[in-house]
Protein backbone atom coordinates (compact mmCIF):
# COMPACT_ATOMS: atom_id res chain seq x y z
CA UNK A 1 0.00 0.00 0.00
CA UNK A 2 0.82 3.60 -0.94
CA UNK A 3 -0.93 6.76 -0.69
CA UNK A 4 -1.66 6.49 -4.58
CA UNK A 5 -3.01 3.00 -4.07
CA UNK A 6 -4.54 3.01 -0.85
CA UNK A 7 -8.17 3.27 1.09
CA UNK A 8 -9.57 5.24 -1.38
CA UNK A 9 -8.92 3.89 -4.42
CA UNK A 10 -10.04 0.09 -2.51
CA UNK A 11 -13.56 1.62 -0.80
CA UNK A 12 -16.47 -0.80 -1.54
CA UNK A 13 -18.44 0.84 -4.85
CA UNK A 14 -21.14 2.01 -2.02
CA UNK A 15 -18.78 3.78 -0.03
CA UNK A 16 -17.43 5.84 -3.12
CA UNK A 17 -20.93 6.26 -4.38
CA UNK A 18 -21.77 8.02 -0.90
CA UNK A 19 -18.29 9.99 -0.62
CA UNK A 20 -18.77 11.13 -4.30
CA UNK A 21 -22.60 12.11 -3.60
CA UNK A 22 -20.93 14.21 -0.18
CA UNK A 23 -18.47 15.75 -2.17
CA UNK A 24 -21.20 16.64 -5.05
CA UNK A 25 -23.15 18.10 -2.83
CA UNK A 26 -20.75 20.15 -1.50
CA UNK A 27 -19.42 21.50 -4.47
CA UNK A 28 -22.60 22.43 -5.53
CA UNK A 29 -23.18 23.65 -2.78
CA UNK A 30 -20.12 25.94 -2.73
CA UNK A 31 -20.45 26.84 -6.23
CA UNK A 32 -24.10 28.00 -5.54
CA UNK A 33 -22.17 31.07 -3.59
CA UNK A 34 -19.43 32.05 -5.22
CA UNK A 35 -19.83 31.04 -9.12
CA UNK A 36 -21.70 32.99 -10.93
CA UNK A 37 -22.13 30.06 -13.93
CA UNK A 38 -23.68 27.56 -11.31
CA UNK A 39 -26.31 30.52 -9.86
CA UNK A 40 -27.37 31.38 -12.83
CA UNK A 41 -27.73 28.03 -14.17
CA UNK A 42 -29.53 26.36 -11.51
CA UNK A 43 -31.58 29.63 -11.05
CA UNK A 44 -32.69 29.59 -14.87
CA UNK A 45 -33.89 25.90 -14.37
CA UNK A 46 -35.67 26.38 -11.18
CA UNK A 47 -33.39 24.53 -9.00
CA UNK A 48 -32.06 24.57 -5.46
CA UNK A 49 -28.73 23.27 -4.44
CA UNK A 50 -30.16 21.03 -2.82
CA UNK A 51 -32.05 19.50 -5.74
CA UNK A 52 -28.21 18.36 -6.75
CA UNK A 53 -27.04 15.81 -3.94
CA UNK A 54 -26.37 12.74 -5.56
CA UNK A 55 -24.38 11.36 -9.06
CA UNK A 56 -27.83 11.13 -10.24
CA UNK A 57 -28.95 14.15 -10.25
CA UNK A 58 -26.15 15.59 -12.60
CA UNK A 59 -28.55 14.33 -15.25
CA UNK A 60 -30.45 17.61 -14.43
CA UNK A 61 -27.74 20.11 -15.75
CA UNK A 62 -26.91 20.66 -19.06
CA UNK A 63 -23.55 18.95 -20.26
CA UNK A 64 -21.44 21.94 -21.24
CA UNK A 65 -19.06 21.42 -24.37
CA UNK A 66 -15.26 22.83 -24.30
CA UNK A 67 -16.78 25.03 -27.19
CA UNK A 68 -18.92 26.73 -24.99
CA UNK A 69 -16.34 26.90 -22.14
CA UNK A 70 -14.30 28.81 -24.59
CA UNK A 71 -17.13 30.92 -25.55
CA UNK A 72 -18.50 31.85 -21.98
CA UNK A 73 -14.92 32.68 -21.17
CA UNK A 74 -14.77 35.12 -24.15
CA UNK A 75 -17.67 36.96 -23.02
CA UNK A 76 -16.66 37.01 -19.35
CA UNK A 77 -13.08 36.77 -19.11
CA UNK A 78 -11.17 35.27 -17.38
CA UNK A 79 -12.92 32.14 -15.88
CA UNK A 80 -16.70 32.56 -17.86
CA UNK A 81 -17.97 32.84 -13.83
CA UNK A 82 -17.12 28.85 -13.32
CA UNK A 83 -14.36 30.35 -10.52
CA UNK A 84 -14.97 31.33 -7.44
CA UNK A 85 -14.62 35.07 -6.70
CA UNK A 86 -11.71 35.59 -4.98
CA UNK A 87 -10.72 31.94 -5.70
CA UNK A 88 -7.30 30.95 -4.06
CA UNK A 89 -5.81 30.38 -7.89
CA UNK A 90 -2.22 28.74 -7.86
CA UNK A 91 -1.54 29.41 -11.69
CA UNK A 92 -3.35 30.15 -14.75
CA UNK A 93 -2.80 28.22 -17.54
CA UNK A 94 -3.54 29.17 -21.37
CA UNK A 95 -4.83 26.79 -24.03
CA UNK A 96 -5.34 27.73 -27.81
CA UNK A 97 -8.76 29.47 -28.08
CA UNK A 98 -7.59 31.40 -25.88
CA UNK A 99 -9.36 29.03 -23.20
CA UNK A 100 -7.82 30.52 -19.70
CA UNK A 101 -8.10 27.56 -16.71
CA UNK A 102 -7.42 28.06 -12.93
CA UNK A 103 -5.76 25.80 -11.11
CA UNK A 104 -5.07 25.09 -7.48
CA UNK A 105 -1.56 23.91 -7.26
CA UNK A 106 -3.25 19.93 -7.28
CA UNK A 107 -0.03 18.52 -7.33
CA UNK A 108 -1.16 14.76 -6.69
CA UNK A 109 -2.67 15.49 -10.69
CA UNK A 110 -2.08 12.19 -12.41
CA UNK A 111 0.11 10.76 -9.78
CA UNK A 112 -1.84 8.04 -9.00
CA UNK A 113 -1.97 7.01 -12.74
CA UNK A 114 1.79 7.29 -12.89
CA UNK A 115 2.05 5.31 -9.79
CA UNK A 116 -0.09 2.40 -11.26
CA UNK A 117 2.22 2.50 -14.44
CA UNK A 118 4.88 1.69 -12.10
CA UNK A 119 6.90 5.11 -11.96
CA UNK A 120 8.59 4.71 -8.36
CA UNK A 121 11.95 6.65 -6.13
CA UNK A 122 14.53 5.97 -8.48
CA UNK A 123 13.03 6.43 -12.10
CA UNK A 124 14.64 9.08 -14.34
CA UNK A 125 11.69 10.37 -16.45
CA UNK A 126 11.81 12.67 -19.55
CA UNK A 127 8.92 14.69 -19.78
CA UNK A 128 8.39 15.77 -23.13
CA UNK A 129 5.92 17.56 -22.73
CA UNK A 130 5.34 21.90 -23.48
CA UNK A 131 5.94 23.51 -20.02
CA UNK A 132 4.73 26.67 -22.33
CA UNK A 133 1.42 28.25 -21.60
CA UNK A 134 -0.53 24.90 -21.71
CA UNK A 135 -1.20 22.43 -18.50
CA UNK A 136 0.46 19.35 -19.87
CA UNK A 137 4.23 20.27 -18.74
CA UNK A 138 3.89 21.32 -15.21
CA UNK A 139 0.91 19.20 -14.07
CA UNK A 140 2.72 16.02 -15.51
CA UNK A 141 5.96 16.44 -13.96
CA UNK A 142 4.67 17.32 -10.52
CA UNK A 143 2.52 13.86 -10.98
CA UNK A 144 5.68 11.89 -11.79
CA UNK A 145 7.31 13.77 -9.01
CA UNK A 146 4.67 12.59 -6.75
CA UNK A 147 5.06 9.16 -7.51
CA UNK A 148 8.58 9.58 -6.53
CA UNK A 149 10.39 9.88 -9.59
CA UNK A 150 13.01 12.33 -11.13
CA UNK A 151 11.46 14.38 -13.67
CA UNK A 152 13.98 15.83 -16.94
CA UNK A 153 11.58 18.69 -18.15
CA UNK A 154 12.90 18.16 -21.73
CA UNK A 155 9.77 19.49 -22.83
CA UNK A 156 9.51 20.10 -27.06
CA UNK A 157 13.19 19.22 -27.58
CA UNK A 158 14.59 17.95 -30.85
CA UNK A 159 14.69 14.36 -31.13
CA UNK A 160 18.74 14.66 -30.99
CA UNK A 161 18.95 16.47 -27.43
CA UNK A 162 15.86 13.46 -25.95
CA UNK A 163 18.71 10.94 -27.40
CA UNK A 164 21.51 12.58 -25.69
CA UNK A 165 19.62 13.37 -22.06
CA UNK A 166 18.53 9.57 -22.32
CA UNK A 167 21.93 8.07 -22.94
CA UNK A 168 23.51 10.82 -20.82
CA UNK A 169 21.18 11.15 -17.74
CA UNK A 170 20.49 7.29 -17.67
CA UNK A 171 17.23 7.75 -18.30
CA UNK A 172 14.76 4.96 -16.95
CA UNK A 173 11.17 6.42 -18.67
CA UNK A 174 9.11 8.02 -20.21
CA UNK A 175 6.64 10.55 -20.04
CA UNK A 176 4.76 11.72 -24.05
CA UNK A 177 2.78 11.09 -26.86
CA UNK A 178 3.82 7.52 -28.51
CA UNK A 179 4.38 9.14 -31.73
CA UNK A 180 7.22 11.42 -30.10
CA UNK A 181 8.73 8.28 -28.65
CA UNK A 182 8.82 6.47 -31.34
CA UNK A 183 10.60 9.38 -33.22
CA UNK A 184 13.00 9.44 -30.57
CA UNK A 185 13.96 5.91 -31.18
CA UNK A 186 13.77 6.20 -34.98
CA UNK A 187 16.62 9.08 -34.51
CA UNK A 188 18.88 6.83 -32.05
CA UNK A 189 18.80 4.13 -34.36
CA UNK A 190 19.99 6.54 -36.92
CA UNK A 191 22.34 7.56 -35.13
CA UNK A 192 23.54 4.38 -34.50
CA UNK A 193 22.45 3.33 -31.11
CA UNK A 194 20.73 -0.03 -30.70
CA UNK A 195 17.87 1.58 -28.52
CA UNK A 196 17.01 -1.45 -26.50
CA UNK A 197 21.08 -2.61 -25.74
CA UNK A 198 22.32 0.42 -25.15
CA UNK A 199 19.51 2.54 -23.02
CA UNK A 200 18.09 1.94 -19.93
CA UNK A 201 14.78 2.96 -21.06
CA UNK A 202 11.64 0.48 -19.64
CA UNK A 203 8.51 2.16 -19.04
CA UNK A 204 6.10 5.11 -20.74
CA UNK A 205 3.18 6.73 -19.95
CA UNK A 206 1.26 8.22 -22.83
CA UNK A 207 -1.06 10.87 -22.31
CA UNK A 208 -3.18 12.88 -25.15
CA UNK A 209 -2.67 10.88 -28.07
CA UNK A 210 -4.34 7.02 -28.64
CA UNK A 211 -2.16 4.32 -28.42
CA UNK A 212 -2.15 2.34 -31.49
CA UNK A 213 -2.10 -1.73 -30.57
CA UNK A 214 0.66 -2.43 -32.85
CA UNK A 215 2.69 0.59 -32.22
CA UNK A 216 2.37 -1.42 -28.28
CA UNK A 217 3.24 -3.99 -29.30
CA UNK A 218 6.35 -2.85 -31.38
CA UNK A 219 7.27 -0.94 -27.97
CA UNK A 220 7.12 -3.66 -25.80
CA UNK A 221 8.42 -6.51 -27.94
CA UNK A 222 10.59 -4.78 -29.84
CA UNK A 223 12.01 -2.10 -27.70
CA UNK A 224 11.18 -3.56 -24.36
CA UNK A 225 9.44 -0.66 -22.48
CA UNK A 226 6.56 -1.41 -20.58
CA UNK A 227 3.59 0.98 -22.02
CA UNK A 228 0.85 2.69 -20.29
CA UNK A 229 -2.03 5.02 -20.70
CA UNK A 230 -3.41 7.72 -18.98
CA UNK A 231 -6.38 9.55 -20.20
CA UNK A 232 -7.79 13.70 -19.14
CA UNK A 233 -8.21 16.83 -20.69
CA UNK A 234 -7.07 20.54 -19.93
CA UNK A 235 -10.34 21.59 -18.46
CA UNK A 236 -10.74 18.87 -15.68
CA UNK A 237 -6.99 17.25 -15.05
CA UNK A 238 -6.78 13.53 -15.28
CA UNK A 239 -10.11 11.50 -15.48
CA UNK A 240 -8.68 8.15 -15.78
CA UNK A 241 -5.37 5.81 -16.30
CA UNK A 242 -3.85 2.00 -17.08
CA UNK A 243 -2.88 -0.16 -14.53
CA UNK A 244 -0.55 -3.32 -14.96
CA UNK A 245 -3.69 -5.32 -15.99
CA UNK A 246 -4.15 -3.09 -19.01
CA UNK A 247 -7.82 -3.51 -19.23
CA UNK A 248 -9.51 -0.61 -19.17
CA UNK A 249 -8.42 2.50 -17.60
CA UNK A 250 -9.75 3.38 -13.82
CA UNK A 251 -11.18 6.39 -13.20
CA UNK A 252 -9.73 8.84 -10.94
CA UNK A 253 -11.03 9.23 -7.46
CA UNK A 254 -11.78 12.77 -7.84
CA UNK A 255 -13.84 12.68 -10.74
CA UNK A 256 -17.54 11.94 -11.24
CA UNK A 257 -18.09 10.13 -14.67
CA UNK A 258 -21.16 9.67 -16.67
CA UNK A 259 -21.34 8.16 -20.29
CA UNK A 260 -24.27 10.16 -21.81
CA UNK A 261 -26.40 10.16 -25.32
CA UNK A 262 -24.77 13.29 -26.62
CA UNK A 263 -28.27 13.89 -28.41
CA UNK A 264 -30.13 14.17 -25.12
CA UNK A 265 -27.09 14.80 -22.35
CA UNK A 266 -28.83 11.60 -20.48
CA UNK A 267 -27.09 8.96 -19.14
CA UNK A 268 -26.99 5.23 -21.17
CA UNK A 269 -28.08 2.33 -20.26
CA UNK A 270 -24.78 0.68 -18.03
CA UNK A 271 -22.32 -1.14 -20.52
CA UNK A 272 -23.44 0.98 -23.54
CA UNK A 273 -21.10 3.45 -25.64
CA UNK A 274 -21.69 7.48 -25.23
CA UNK A 275 -20.05 10.70 -24.41
CA UNK A 276 -17.41 10.87 -21.02
CA UNK A 277 -18.40 13.55 -19.07
CA UNK A 278 -16.48 14.83 -16.38
CA UNK A 279 -17.39 16.75 -12.88
CA UNK A 280 -14.29 17.28 -11.13
CA UNK A 281 -14.97 16.98 -7.26
CA UNK A 282 -13.00 20.91 -6.52
CA UNK A 283 -13.91 24.14 -4.85
CA UNK A 284 -12.26 26.54 -7.15
CA UNK A 285 -13.30 25.85 -10.79
CA UNK A 286 -17.08 24.94 -10.80
CA UNK A 287 -17.41 23.31 -14.33
CA UNK A 288 -20.22 21.11 -13.74
CA UNK A 289 -20.80 18.24 -16.20
CA UNK A 290 -17.94 18.73 -18.84
CA UNK A 291 -18.52 16.90 -22.19
CA UNK A 292 -15.00 16.03 -23.31
CA UNK A 293 -16.44 15.22 -27.20
CA UNK A 294 -14.95 11.29 -26.25
CA UNK A 295 -16.87 8.39 -26.50
CA UNK A 296 -16.30 5.49 -24.17
CA UNK A 297 -18.40 3.20 -22.35
CA UNK A 298 -17.68 1.61 -18.70
CA UNK A 299 -16.36 -1.92 -17.57
CA UNK A 300 -17.95 -3.24 -14.57
CA UNK A 301 -16.49 -5.77 -13.99
CA UNK A 302 -13.71 -6.01 -10.97
CA UNK A 303 -10.02 -5.73 -11.39
CA UNK A 304 -7.08 -8.22 -10.72
CA UNK A 305 -5.07 -5.09 -9.67
CA UNK A 306 -7.69 -4.39 -6.54
CA UNK A 307 -8.53 -1.22 -7.41
CA UNK A 308 -12.77 -0.78 -6.76
CA UNK A 309 -12.96 2.02 -9.22
CA UNK A 310 -15.27 1.42 -12.29
CA UNK A 311 -12.74 2.23 -15.75
CA UNK A 312 -13.45 2.93 -19.19
CA UNK A 313 -12.57 0.91 -21.84
CA UNK A 314 -10.77 3.27 -23.95
CA UNK A 315 -11.45 6.09 -25.79
CA UNK A 316 -13.20 4.80 -29.09
CA UNK A 317 -13.40 8.27 -31.33
CA UNK A 318 -14.86 11.95 -31.28
CA UNK A 319 -18.40 12.10 -30.82
CA UNK A 320 -18.66 14.54 -34.08
CA UNK A 321 -17.06 11.39 -36.16
CA UNK A 322 -19.06 8.72 -34.91
CA UNK A 323 -21.88 7.32 -36.72
CA UNK A 324 -24.73 5.59 -34.61
CA UNK A 325 -26.02 2.54 -35.81
CA UNK A 326 -28.47 0.51 -33.81
CA UNK A 327 -28.03 2.71 -30.71
CA UNK A 328 -24.12 2.30 -31.16
CA UNK A 329 -21.87 4.61 -32.42
CA UNK A 330 -18.83 3.46 -34.95
CA UNK A 331 -16.29 5.74 -34.96
CA UNK A 332 -13.16 5.88 -38.06
CA UNK A 333 -10.91 4.83 -35.24
CA UNK A 334 -12.96 1.36 -34.46
CA UNK A 335 -12.81 0.47 -38.13
CA UNK A 336 -9.28 1.34 -38.09
CA UNK A 337 -8.53 -1.05 -35.38
CA UNK A 338 -10.85 -3.45 -37.78
CA UNK A 339 -8.60 -2.95 -40.87
CA UNK A 340 -5.39 -3.50 -38.19
CA UNK A 341 -6.77 -6.97 -37.99
CA UNK A 342 -7.49 -7.18 -42.03
CA UNK A 343 -4.35 -5.04 -43.54
CA UNK A 344 -4.68 -6.48 -47.03
CA UNK A 345 -8.47 -5.45 -47.19
CA UNK A 346 -9.82 -2.14 -48.65
CA UNK A 347 -13.61 -2.16 -47.12
CA UNK A 348 -15.96 0.86 -46.18
CA UNK A 349 -18.74 0.89 -44.08
CA UNK A 350 -22.24 2.10 -45.59
CA UNK A 351 -25.12 2.41 -43.42
CA UNK A 352 -28.80 2.60 -44.10
CA UNK A 353 -32.18 2.57 -43.45
CA UNK A 354 -33.94 -0.65 -44.50
CA UNK A 355 -37.71 -2.05 -43.88
CA UNK A 356 -37.35 1.12 -41.14
CA UNK A 357 -33.95 -0.38 -39.37
CA UNK A 358 -30.56 0.58 -39.71
CA UNK A 359 -28.75 -1.98 -42.02
CA UNK A 360 -24.82 -2.06 -42.12
CA UNK A 361 -23.46 -2.97 -45.23
CA UNK A 362 -19.48 -3.70 -45.49
CA UNK A 363 -18.18 -2.64 -48.67
CA UNK A 364 -15.50 -4.70 -50.07
CA UNK A 365 -12.77 -4.02 -53.17
CA UNK A 366 -12.96 -7.22 -54.93
CA UNK A 367 -9.33 -7.46 -55.98
CA UNK A 368 -6.90 -9.96 -55.64
CA UNK A 369 -6.93 -10.45 -51.51
CA UNK A 370 -10.45 -10.94 -52.50
CA UNK A 371 -10.77 -14.64 -52.66
CA UNK A 372 -8.56 -14.95 -49.37
CA UNK A 373 -11.34 -13.17 -46.76
CA UNK A 374 -12.48 -15.41 -44.41
CA UNK A 375 -15.73 -13.83 -44.15
CA UNK A 376 -16.67 -15.38 -41.17
CA UNK A 377 -13.38 -13.86 -39.26
CA UNK A 378 -14.13 -10.36 -40.50
CA UNK A 379 -17.67 -10.40 -39.14
CA UNK A 380 -16.82 -11.86 -35.52
CA UNK A 381 -13.61 -9.61 -35.23
CA UNK A 382 -16.19 -6.43 -36.76
CA UNK A 383 -18.45 -7.26 -33.89
CA UNK A 384 -16.35 -7.29 -31.05
CA UNK A 385 -14.74 -4.45 -31.75
CA UNK A 386 -17.89 -2.21 -33.01
CA UNK A 387 -20.73 -4.22 -30.95
CA UNK A 388 -22.44 -3.91 -34.39
CA UNK A 389 -23.20 -6.62 -36.73
CA UNK A 390 -22.76 -6.53 -39.86
CA UNK A 391 -25.94 -7.61 -42.38
CA UNK A 392 -24.28 -7.39 -45.48
CA UNK A 393 -20.85 -7.96 -46.78
CA UNK A 394 -20.75 -6.73 -50.54
CA UNK A 395 -18.03 -6.75 -53.00
CA UNK A 396 -17.72 -3.95 -55.39
CA UNK A 397 -15.98 -3.74 -58.72
CA UNK A 398 -14.36 -0.73 -58.51
CA UNK A 399 -12.68 1.32 -56.03
CA UNK A 400 -14.93 2.71 -52.62
CA UNK A 401 -16.70 5.99 -53.09
CA UNK A 402 -15.88 8.93 -51.02
CA UNK A 403 -12.21 6.87 -50.91
CA UNK A 404 -11.34 8.80 -47.67
CA UNK A 405 -13.85 7.95 -45.42
CA UNK A 406 -14.49 4.72 -43.90
CA UNK A 407 -17.88 4.85 -42.60
CA UNK A 408 -20.58 6.51 -45.02
CA UNK A 409 -23.97 7.61 -43.64
CA UNK A 410 -26.69 7.61 -46.22
CA UNK A 411 -29.90 7.72 -43.97
CA UNK A 412 -32.86 9.80 -44.89
CA UNK A 413 -34.94 11.11 -42.20
CA UNK A 414 -38.19 11.99 -43.39
ZN1 LIG B 1 -6.69 -2.44 -12.34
Amino acid sequence: MNRFFDDMEIRSTLRREEDNNLRLSAMVDSGYRHSKRVRETLDKLGLKPSDIVSTGDLEKLPVISRKKVAELERCEPPFGGFCGENADIDRIFISPGPVYEPHLGENELWARGYFAAGFRKGDRVLNTFSYHMVAAGLTFHEGLKSAGATVIPSGTSGTETQVQLIRDLGVTGYTGTPSFLIAIINKAEEMGYDFKKDFGLRRASFVAEPLQPSLRIRFEEEYGIDTYQMYGATEVGDIAYECSEKAGWHICEDVIIEIVDPSTGKCVEPGRQGEVVVTRLNDIFFLLRFGTGDLSSIVEENCACGRTSRRLSGIAGRVGDAVKVRGMFITPGQLARVGEAFPRIRFQVVVTREFYRDFLTVAVVEDEEYEAIDAGRFRDVFNEICAVKIDRIEPVKEDLSDKGKSIIDKREWE
